[in-house]
Parts: C-alpha cells; sequence; structure tokens
C-alpha cells in the first residue's frame, strides 16, 4: 500500500468505528483534504481511492474494524467535552423559571440587546422555564412604531424564542390602578414641588411639604392629575430620605407627559416611569430571576420599595458586567439620526451594529450566541470588537461557505503561447473539506480576468493560476508551465481568476459602505439570496440580491 492509501484506510477505520461500523466515503474524504491540504490537487484521485477502501472497510464488520485500528495503532477519539460556557446556574430555583426580556422600542436590537435576550434563552431552556418578551414603550417620546415589529424580527433570526408577549401600552390602566392603590396605602405622595426645590430637600434628606399631605387630599390631586401640564405634579414613592444614594430617594412614579403615543394616541397623559411599570409587570407576570446590566443596579434598589410597600416576593436580581462595543454600536439615537440625515442607508446598512446590520453581513446568529453565551452573566466588564465576532463567525463559516472565484478590480490578461491542449476545463471542488457538495466548472481558454493588484505586484514574476497553468508577467503575458511542482520551484504567488469569456458581474459592498466591482466565476448563478460563501482570497460574503447576471455581496471579513 502507498502512504495515500494507508492514510485513507486509517480514517476509514476511524469512520467506519465511529459510526457503527459503517463508514462514508465523502466523511473520510473530507477528513483528508482537511487534514492534509496538499493532498487537494490530487482531489480526484483521493475521492475514487476512498470510495474503494472505505468499500473494503465496511466489508470487515465492527469487531474487525476495530483490531485493524489497534494493530495500527490508533486510538479512538473520545467524544467532545461538552463546551464550558460562561453561564453560572440560578439561584434560588423553584418550580418554574419565568425570566423575560424586555427592550425599548426605541429601534431595531442592536448588539447589546443580543447578550440579554440571548442569556435569558439559554436560561429558560437549562430549566425548562417560560420566556417573556415585554415591549416596555411607556415613554411615548422614546418610541419608533417600527420597532414594534423590528424587535421580534431580530429576536427571531437571534433564533430566540419567547412563550407569552406583553406591550406595557396595552396595560396602563393596571399601572393606573396600583398607583392609586399605592396611595390608598400611604406609600405614594402627588407632588406638586418644583423639581429644582424638591432636589434640594431630598438631597438634604428632608421632606418636602406634599409628603405628609392627608390620604383625601392626596388623592384628590391624584384624579386631577390628567388635567395638569406636564411638569405640574408626580406621584413620588416613598422610601429612605436617608438612603446613600439621593437618586433612591422618593422616586418618582407617574409622570404627566404632553405628547401622543406612536400606539396609543392621546388616552392617556399620566404615564408610569420605568421603574413603576417594570416592578409591577414583573410581580404581575410572575417573574422570577431578572437578569439586567449592572447599570440597573440602584433601579432595583428602587423597585424593592415597591415589593415591600405592597408585601411582593423579591424576583433575584442578577446583575452583569457592562458589555464595551469597541468600534461596533453606535447609539441606537445617533444612528437613528444618520439615517434621517441620509447618511446610512437604513438600520442595516454595514456601518451600524444593529442585529440587521449584522445579520445582512453575512454575519451568523450561532456566532453572536457563542459570543454572549462566553462572555456569560460575569459582573466584571467585557469587550466585544468586530475582531472578535469575525474569529467566531470564521469558525463557523469555514465549513458552511463554499467557495467561488471572484476578482474585484479585474485587468483582463491574455496569455500568449499557451499550447492548445491546456485549454479547457478547469475543475475545483466547492468545498475543499466536503467534496460531496461536488464541483465547480471553469472554461479556461488564455484569457482571464485577474486582480489589478495580482499583476502589479509579481511584475517579472511567475504567477500560477490556481488550478491552471504559471504564466510570465513580462512585457507580455506569456504561458510558463503547468505543473504545481513548476510553480513551487519558482515561488510563484498562486492567484484566483476568473474567465473573461464566461462570468457574471459581482458587486461587493464593503463594511464601510464602499462598493467593489468585478467578476465573478458563472457557477456562482446557482446561488440564492442569503448563501454564505466564500471569495476565494477575497474573504467571507453573503449574497444580498440577485438579478440575471449581477450578484450583489455584503462583505463579512476575511
Ligand atoms: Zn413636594
Amino acid at each position: 500500500m502507498e502512504d495515500v492509501e494507508k492514510l485513507i484506510y486509517k480514517y476509514a477505520l476511524l469512520n467506519a468505528v465511529k459510526h457503527k461500523g459503517s463508514a462514508q466515503s465523502g466523511a473520510v474524504v473530507g477528513v483528508i483534504m482537511g487534514s492534509h491540504p496538499d493532498l487537494r490537487e490530487e482531489g480526484k484521485r483521493i475521492v475514487k481511492l476512498s470510495s474503494e477502501i472505505v468499500d473494503e472497510v465496511n466489508s470487515l464488520g465492527l469487531q474487525k474494524q476495530k483490531e485493524e485500528l489497534q494493530k495500527l495503532g490508533v486510538q479512538e477519539k473520545a467524544p467532545k467535552k461538552q463546551e464550558k460556557t460562561g453561564l453560572s446556574d440560578l439561584p434560588n430555583v423553584g418550580d418554574q423559571v419565568v425570566l423575560r426580556f424586555a427592550p425599548n422600542p426605541s429601534g431595531p436590537l442592536h448588539i447589546g440587546h443580543a447578550r440579554a435576550a440571548i442569556l435569558n434563552q439559554e436560561y429558560v431552556k437549562r430549566y425548562d422555564g417560560k420566556l417573556i418578551l415585554r415591549v416596555e414603550d411607556t415613554d411615548p417620546r422614546r418610541v419608533d412604531p417600527d420597532a414594534y415589529q423590528m424587535i421580534p424580527e431580530d429576536l427571531k433570526w437571534l433564533g430566540v424564542e419567547w412563550q407569552e408577549e406583553y406591550i406595557q401600552s396595552d396595560r396602563m390602566e393596571i399601572y393606573h390602578k396600583y398607583a392609586r392603590e399605592l396611595i390608598e396605602l400611604g406609600k405614594a405622595y402627588m407632588c406638586t414641588c418644583p423639581g429644582d426645590e424638591f432636589k434640594k430637600l431630598k438631597d438634604h434628606s428632608k421632606s418636602c411639604p406634599c409628603r405628609d399631605m392627608a390620604l383625601k387630599d392626596n388623592l384628590g390631586l391624584w384624579n386631577r392629575m390628567p388635567d395638569m401640564d406636564e411638569g405640574e405634579a408626580v406621584l413620588r414613592v416613598k422610601t429612605d430620605l436617608n438612603h446613600k444614594n439621593p437618586a433612591i430617594r422618593d422616586w418618582v412614579a407617574m409622570r404627566i407627559v404632553n405628547a401622543e403615543h406612536p400606539r396609543i394616541g392621546g388616552k392617556f397623559r399620566v404615564y408610569p416611569m420605568m421603574n413603576f411599570a417594570v416592578a409591577v409587570d414583573d410581580h404581575l407576570l410572575g417573574i422570577t430571576h431578572v437578569l439586567r446590566g449592572k447599570d440597573h443596579l440602584a433601579n432595583s434598589e428602587k423597585q424593592k420599595y415597591l415589593y415591600q410597600h405592597f408585601g411582593w416576593t423579591v424576583p433575584e436580581f442578577i446583575h452583569y458586567g457592562r458589555l464595551k462595543m469597541e468600534d461596533i454600536a453606535l447609539s441606537t439615537s445617533k444612528a437613528r439620526k444618520g439615517i434621517d440625515e441620509g447618511e446610512y442607508a437604513g438600520w442595516d446598512d454595514p456601518r451600524l451594529g444593529t442585529i440587521r446590520a449584522i445579520a445582512r453581513r453575512g454575519i451568523m446568529s450561532e456566532a453572536i450566541k457563542n459570543l454572549m453565551l462566553e462572555i456569560g452573566v460575569k459582573i466584571a466588564d467585557s469587550t466585544v470588537s468586530w475582531k472578535k465576532i469575525y474569529g467566531l463567525n470564521r469558525k463557523l463559516l469555514e465549513e458552511v461557505a463554499n467557495r467561488y472565484f471572484a476578482v474585484l478590480n479585474p485587468q483582463e490578461v491574455v496569455i500568449e503561447g499557451l499550447p492548445e491542449p491546456l485549454k479547457g476545463t478547469v475543475k475545483r471542488l466547492k468545498h475543499p473539506d466536503f467534496p460531496d457538495r461536488g464541483y465547480r466548472e471553469l472554461p479556461f481558454d488564455g484569457t482571464v480576468y485577474l486582480d489589478e493588484k495580482d499583476i502589479k505586484d509579481n511584475q517579472n514574476k511567475v504567477l500560477r493560476l490556481m488550478d491552471a497553468i504559471n504564466i510570465y508577467l513580462g512585457e507580455e503575458v506569456t504561458y510558463h508551465s503547468s505543473s504545481l511542482e513548476e510553480a513551487r520551484k519558482e515561488k510563484a504567488r498562486i492567484v484566483h481568476w476568473v474567465p473573461a469569456s464566461s462570468n457574471s458581474s459581482v458587486e461587493l459592498v464593503m463594511p464601510d459602505a464602499t462598493r467593489k466591482n468585478g467578476f465573478i466565476e458563472l457557477a456562482a448563478n446557482e446561488l440564492k439570496v442569503d448563501d454564505l460563501v466564500q471569495l476565494e482570497r477575497v474573504g467571507f460574503a453573503r449574497l444580498d440580491s440577485y438579478e440575471y447576471g449581477k450578484l450583489t455581496f455584503y462583505y463579512a471579513h476575511k
């Protein structure tokens, strides 16, 4: 047996033992091509040999296969250990875990939201719990009507599933009912002090005159609140005026807003503040664990007073560190401004850190999920960068993406002196590790498009056109030789190419929104929108649109 055959024999045995005695030729070829890139040029022969050897191995039966492996001194691989994630267990888990993801509808989700969504989802899976999607839209001025649709779309792309859905603007009567109840309990009061005067008192741990108003007067003011002007009065929750954090002292529960709500119009003028609506909902919806960033520590503290006043059980609050996004996410308000001013094409502009922009560029949701699980819920701050995301995505794309030749900045080259017999068809595996996926065929007649840069960088040198021939770039471009060995001897750079006579136009939208144009091999016409590919020597990309003879891709990364 020659070395290659021995190699195939070994991998065929391993594959057979792994699959109850029955090896798959495609899988064997895949492993060999992956671990021995030097054999890729012999793809055809390897495929043929593997098929023969796999038949032979499969005829041995499992017991004999194991003996053969032992003879070769090969150890079966132990099953992979489950990957460790940064996700520690939840504290105090009872009968059912109920979690919620609660975004503001101020725009679509961005990568920062993905963390909360994915972590909640993972815990729901771990504890067979329930996930609630709650859209928190009680600030009429910060509502983007499109967000009600974009948020569920983004979550679906992330693979997050929820069992119940609530929109807070549907629940206004509930907040009003509990606000009134809180007044009746003597735990909240209407405050008509100008904001700066209240602040002065509060900062000195002093109560304002409203705090000790009779219940009757308090309720009277509360009833009149919808007819008052914005800022004329607020409803305050009694906390501790000596609390070390002044922000927590008698915080505002309800306020007047003079603005139409994009969803419920002018039906209400008295709106709950975030902390009030959140605590009421978390209680009523039976939320057992609240995952939130540590920038919400003071909010958790505020909310605990409500639980105390109403006699409710406090859910477990779990705070995690900040996610610093180097070079990634622009704030939603800055992105919106850029869109309004025409600087960005929309929420999926490749320069933005929104989920839809990331998706459009060919980042897989699984890469985002892996990133968030890796970061987990630790209290220390974490940093993410594009580089980090690209690394995780590349791991996934390397398997998924089939390969094609596309030449951006193309320059036509006519090869002089090409021997007639070398004209014909070049066959190349769509993916060297997965021969089952088949071949692409590129007609080769001596006239090709090469990348301008490849030509410029290799003047007076030999250049190898992948899987075809070697050329010399002199004053004119001439045929040099055909074998890979020859190319190696000349230390020739190996470059991709596109037949000049047979191709489609290609446009590549870069992460900075600039566009590159060129030609792509004809086999790419079989692609469908959303397919992820590797443009050889260019990088990974996602097919964004397709019209006859023209393909537009969004570039992901190298
Ligand atoms: Zn007051």
